[in-house]
């Protein structure tokens, strides 16, 4: 069974902007706004959730269910040994009938966390860029003392959510900039066994001034990029790479405040465009501020080379290379096309250009 369900629209909230990591390439930073963060407020982000169930009548589409990921920032930072909202919020999502999904860096995720949400979760993602210490720490992969959460941590959160809830999608996501293109992660990857691997070319967003100096010197060629992924291809069984084309405008997010944002090409990087505040306009009005584009967005439902056709149903089998552990996913992908895009006019698939399915998360 594909643990990435066919036709399920899949919506990334960022709940809150601040991490105890410090990735110097982190695009976890959105434009200022005079409000706060909406997770403080109970009533803001129960009518945010209440619109994004509305989202798939305005993404053109077959859809039958949504997933929200929740991603930071740091999510587990509202943890708080489960006295803090992140609890709540997901409770209230469960309710509400999504599916749920979490990307964190895992320093925080303690045993308690595992235990309560493992069995309500499709897909639980850790991030990790190096099996190094020293690579991670010269990435900013580490909170302000120079604490990095070990392998060993990661194939522990792994096993226990596996233990606690078996058809879980464990998922690492790696992002490849100039000080771990030359890195080998199969200690990595062979210690946490991941039911899929993402891997991301580092994105730089500029903001108002520009790509910041922490960002730029992380930036890679293409070639580096393609250099890490031939170095890794004997697991390309679980691996999903993304170079900076793909990421962009290919992803439905929400920021800390509620609202749509892209990362749209700015020149030769990118930049954060956001829309009004969900629960303030409603999901119509704050999608007619986000793009949509609907070839990666139906390309994310193929595999490599497979021209998007609508409603093609396929079936692959997922097995880790030799040497990469026992576990075998076969898992169905059905790429629900959507029929009704062909009646859209062209400025308005244009504008929708970066939806969303499935995102660092
Ligand atoms: S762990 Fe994620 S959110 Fe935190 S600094 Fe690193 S990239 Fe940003």
């Amino acid at each position: 069974m594909n643990k990435t369900t066919p036709g399920q629209l899949v919506v990334n909230w960022h709940i809150l902007e601040a991490c105890n990591f410090r990735c110097r390439y982190c695009f976890a930073h959105w434009p200022k706004s005079s409000a706060r963060e909406i997770w403080r407020f109970p009533q803001r982000w129960e009518k945010l959730l209440t619109e994004i169930q509305e989202s798939p009548k305005h993404v053109p589409g077959e859809w039958n269910g949504i997933r929200l990921n929740l991603a930071g920032g740091e999510p587990l930072l509202l943890w708080r040994n489960g006295r803090g909202p992140l609890g709540k919020i997901m409770a209230h999502a469960d309710e509400l009938g999504f599916a749920l999904s979490i990307i964190s860096n895992g320093y925080l995720m303690d045993d308690a966390f595992i235990k309560a949400w493992a069995p309500k979760l499709q897909i639980l993602g850790i991030s990790a860029d190096s099996a190094d210490a020293g690579i991670n720490a010269k990435i900013g992969r580490c909170d302000t003392s120079g604490k990095q959460i070990s392998i060993q941590r990661i194939a522990e959160i792994f096993q226990l959510a596996r233990a606690r809830h078996p058809g879980i999608e464990c998922k690492l996501n790696t992002v490849i900039n100039a000080e771990n293109w030359r890195c080998d992660l199969r200690p990595l990857l062979e210690a946490t066994q991941p039911d899929r691997w993402k891997v991301f070319k580092m994105l730089p967003v500029a903001d108002t001034s520009g790509i910041s100096s922490k960002q730029a010197p992380l930036k890679i060629s293409d070639g580096r990029f393609m250099s890490f992924l031939d170095h890794h291809k004997d697991f390309s069984g679980v691996m999903a790479s993304e170079d900076n084309g793909e990421m962009t405008e290919s992803y439905l997010m929400v920021d800390p405040w509620g609202r749509f944002y892209q990362n749209e090409p700015d020149g030769f990087d990118y930049r954060h465009v956001v829309s009004a505040p969900v629960h303030k306009v409603g999901i119509a009005k704050a999608f007619d501020k986000i793009e949509f584009n609907q070839i990666k967005f139906n390309r994310r439902y193929t595999s490599p080379g497979t021209s998007p056709e609508p409603h093609v149903d396929r079936q692959e089998t997922i097995q880790p290379a030799a040497g990469v552990g026992g576990r075998k996913h076969r898992r169905k992908t059905t790429a629900c096309y959507p029929s009704s895009a062909k009646f859209l006019s062209a400025p308005r698939v244009s504008m929708i250009r970066g939806l969303c399915l499935a995102m660092r998360g």
